[in-house]
């Protein structure tokens, strides 16, 4: 890899080009883990799923996917995954959790930000729906947001900003390091979120 400069970009630049090797873990005991692969891919870092705690070593970020988040604390439990992945995240790592994810990254699960989140939050009606949502931070327009049997932030501590709101309750929010979105970037070609996760990797 060139020294940072001196092909004469600008240093974000190099996060998309063909040299980056930025790997980030993808949990994958359970989900969509792979379509997250995917973009990831396609952004030009490399996905390492991550099924035990010798997986998370190296990682310049890390993805919680979408799933069933019974199902994926169970995993993390038997696998021994809870205390590694809260001190890779603790530790600063960049990460994003999406849908379960979310819910997976909270205070009752892995408590790494300070959110409670109240599960399938949307009712029986609304088990799946889709929403253009203007994000902060997030520039270029709408994000096409999918949203399947998805959870809203119920409540926050002062730390956490909130990204973007679907009637009034939090669905994408940051805190430091980490980012939670109720939704699924991963199902509808979006790629900024997972831009600016590698951006804020070192
Ligand atoms: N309803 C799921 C849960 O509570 C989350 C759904 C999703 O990740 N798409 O774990």
């Amino acid at each position: 890899m060139s020294a940072p400069g001196s092909n004469g970009h600008r240093a974000s630049d190099r996060h998309h080009g063909a040299n980056d090797h930025r790997r980030v873990g993808v949990l994958a005991l359970q989900g969509d883990f792979q379509a997250h692969g995917r973009i990831l891919r396609s952004l030009g870092s490399e996905p390492v799923e991550v099924r035990t705690p010798s997986d998370l070593d190296g990682l310049d970020a890390l993805v919680i996917p979408g799933g069933e988040s019974t199902v994926m604390s169970l995993g993390i439990e038997r696998e021994g995954l809870a205390e590694p992945l809260r001190k890779l995240v603790r530790a600063g790592t960049p990460a994003l959790g999406t849908c379960a994810g979310m819910i997976m990254l909270d205070r009752e699960h892995l408590d790494v930000i300070d959110i409670s989140t109240r599960r399938n939050a949307f009712g029986r009606q609304l088990n799946s729906f889709e929403a253009d949502l203007d994000l902060r931070g997030i520039e270029g327009g709408p994000v096409h947001a999918v949203f399947i049997r998805a959870p809203w932030v119920a409540e926050h501590g002062p730390d956490v900003h909130v990204l973007g709101r679907v009637d009034d309750h939090p669905v994408a929010i940051r805190q430091g390091n980490v980012m939670a979105v109720s939704f699924h970037p991963e199902l509808t070609g979006e790629t900024r979120l997972h831009r600016l996760l590698l951006e804020s990797a070192p």
